[in-house]
């Protein structure tokens, strides 16, 4: 069984390996939780004294490339790969009785839902509208198929029983859209607290019909134990520590935003979809988990699915790649490091193409030679500097698709630009080998010098 099989024996795993921080002292959820999570980010951090709540918050629980992997069960260099196999082999979930389901030893319905009563929701940035649900798997059923959709709004709350959704037109919108037309709510559930395997399945680049729920079970190795909902007729995963029942209305837009987001701007505020709820399920003794916009761990759940299918995509057009990365510095979505082995004059600029092609976030590209360290910034800086020419190297597509949060485009219409970092295959290998001193890699610091101590180095003279 994987570490991450639920989100508490994840936590059990943080803290035998000294990566769970706590605050025991009362903690305001309007910015002073954020403002903490953020400046620990990197690591998983438990508040246990939420401000006129009982129930502990939890942030950050996979906040680097190798929890994430050690969260999965491989190694760091494997993690796409397991990430694409499990999205080509999806396996169906298990059903479990509400006996069985820990999601459900608590079932709040009707006048008894009172979100902010329950659920401690922080206000993350200066400028937020309010209080959100930024860690939640939201849920839906497609009527035709009963195939179900998981992805995960940003959902401020504005009522006792009522959230405004950001919803862009994927596979959530497309089954809200077909149920408004016939005039229909649009039943969901929303999911906190959840494993991080299942976090990382639900942000998957799926074609339109595969259950997400499907690719956390491929990748946990078993399948994903799940319960119906007790109002809605929505399956979520059994062992949740909190699941929001309700419907999105038909025909109803209220104001929601602005919000703080990946990019680090606020999406603004404009009329969105309304969830009304129906029912708050938990555990006994609850965790509440919240995501904080732009941190590691946001970046980072995102970032890895992206680059599973990046990855995909440019070996259709390039055999010969190596590996991918969506960098940090451009928070894990707008700049896509392609590492390729090219083998035939112009693959640098067909590896862009395809990239560009793979989704429409991609805004710059830059493809560099094996010998580069795509996870290290300033080398793949270093491959730009010294290997690039723009005259020869560079691509730029105007007015196409961008992304809508990138405050430089026309509301989404962009440039694209690739820059082909690659070594001209015909160039003298000589003018382009990087310098290395021999032994360097094996010396252990640490092993072979201490910190000075007890030498006088000044004398009487340099003292004047
Ligand atoms: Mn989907």
């Amino acid at each position: 069984m994987i570490p991450a099989a639920t989100l508490r024996t994840w936590l059990d795993h943080l803290q035998a390996t000294h990566r769970l921080d706590v605050v025991e002292r009362p903690v305001d959820l309007r910015f002073e939780l954020a403002a903490i999570a953020k400046r620990l980010d990197g690591r998983a951090v438990l508040f246990t004294a939420v401000t006129g709540h009982t129930t502990p918050v939890v942030s950050g629980i996979v906040s680097t490339r190798a929890m994430i992997a050690e969260a999965c069960g491989v190694a760091e260099a494997d993690l796409l790969a397991t990430f694409t196999a499990a999205v080509a082999a999806p396996l169906p979930v298990r059903r479990v009785e509400h006996a069985e389901a820990t999601c459900q030893q608590h079932v709040l319905a009707g006048a008894a839902v009172d979100l902010r009563a329950t659920l401690p929701m922080p206000v993350h940035h200066e400028h937020d509208a309010g209080d959100y649900v930024t860690a939640g798997l939201f849920i839906v059923r497609d009527p035709v198929t009963r195939k179900q959709n998981v992805s995960i709004h940003r959902l401020q709350v504005s009522g006792k029983n009522r959230f405004g959704a950001l919803i862009l037109p994927r596979h959530t919108h497309h089954l809200q859209v077909a149920a408004e037309r016939r005039g229909a709510p649009l039943e969901c559930a929303i999911v906190v607290g959840i494993d991080p395997v299942t976090l990382l399945a639900s942000q998957a680049s799926t074609p339109f019909g595969v259950d997400e729920l499907e690719i956390a079970g491929a990748l946990r190795g078993e399948p994903l134990p799940v319960v119906r909902c007790t109002t809605v007729d929505v399956d979520v995963p059994a062992h949740a520590e909190f699941v929001i029942e309700g419907k999105i209305l038909p025909g109803v837009r209220e104001p929601e935003g602005p919000f703080g987001e990946f990019p680090k701007y606020y999406g603004p505020r404009s009329d969105k979809e309304v969830v009304e709820v129906s029912a708050i399920t938990h555990r006994t003794n609850p965790i509440f988990h919240t995501i904080v916009p732009a941190a590691m761990e946001h970046l980072l759940l995102g970032g890895i699915p992206r680059e599973a299918s990046l990855l995909q995509t440019v070996r259709q057009a390039v055999p010969t790649v190596r590996d991918v990365r969506m960098s940090v510095g451009a928070f894990c979505r707008y700049h896509a490091v392609v590492q390729i082995d090219k083998r035939v004059k112009g693959q640098g600029k067909n590896a862009i193409l395809a990239a560009f092609a793979n989704s429409f976030d991609v805004k710059h590209v830059y493809v560099v030679d094996p010998d580069v360290d795509i996870s290290d910034p300033a080398d793949v800086e270093w491959a730009f500097a010294t290997r690039f020419q723009a005259d020869r190297d560079l691509i730029v597509v105007n007015a196409a698709q961008g992304s809508k949060l990138d405050p430089s485009t026309e509301d989404g219409l962009g440039t694209k630009v690739g820059f082909d970092c690659t070594i001209p295959l015909d160039a003298d290998r000589f003018r382009y080998l990087r310098i290395r001193i021999p032994g360097e890699d094996a010396i252990d610091p640490a092993a072979v010098a201490v910190p000075s101590a007890g030498r006088t180095f000044a004398g009487a003279e340099d003292r004047g």
